[in-house]
This record gives C-alpha cells, sequence and structure tokens, in this order.
C-alpha cells in the first residue's frame, strides 16, 4: 500500500522517518513527531481522526523492550519482536 522505495519521508519533519510508527489511517511518522502532534488529533496527511492507541502501544511494546534488554533475557525479547512483527504487518 504505501511502497516508497526511495526513502520514506515524515511529513511533519520531512526528514527521514525515525522510529517509524503507522497512525489508523495508513500514514506513517516518526514516533517523537507524531507525538508532538498528537495534540491536534488529526493527521497531517489526510486529517483523518488520529487514533493513538496503536502508538500508544508501540510506546508501551519499547517500554518493554527496552527493559528487558536491561535484563539481558534475550529470548523474551526476541519473543517481543515477534509479537511487534505480527503487529506492524496488520498494516502493511
Ligand atoms: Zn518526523
Ligand atoms: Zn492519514
Amino acid at each position: 500500500m504505501f511502497k516508497n522505495n526511495n526513502n520514506n519521508k515524515c511529513p511533519i519533519c520531512l526528514d527521514i522517518i525515525d522510529n517509524e510508527c503507522f497512525t489508523a489511517c495508513g500514514h506513517s511518522f516518526c514516533l517523537e513527531c507524531i507525538l508532538q502532534w498528537q495534540s491536534k488529533r488529526n493527521c497531517p496527511c489526510c486529517r483523518a481522526d488520529l487514533k493513538l492507541t496503536h502508538t500508544q502501544r508501540i510506546i508501551d511494546l519499547q517500554a518493554e523492550i527496552a527493559r528487558l534488554e536491561g535484563e539481558l533475557k534475550t529470548n523474551k525479547v526476541i519473543r517481543f519482536f515477534s509479537i511487534i512483527g505480527d503487529f506492524f504487518l496488520s498494516f502493511v
């Protein structure tokens, strides 16, 4: 659906997307950018309502990954990455 092979640019900061994060409407932004934009309540691209439950979930997972990495429990980390993989697949 959104297969820009060249460079995936963030519509907010106009730079290469860092920590790519998908909104419910299917656009992608830097995690940092969309979090700052969140107060505006609609997508910078298509003005759809931003439902950031997905974003929140990514943040939760990132926090959890950081925690698991800190504990160096490799098996758990791998399991978490596979969960995230499934999660992103549902948006592609
Ligand atoms: Zn950005
Ligand atoms: Zn959108």
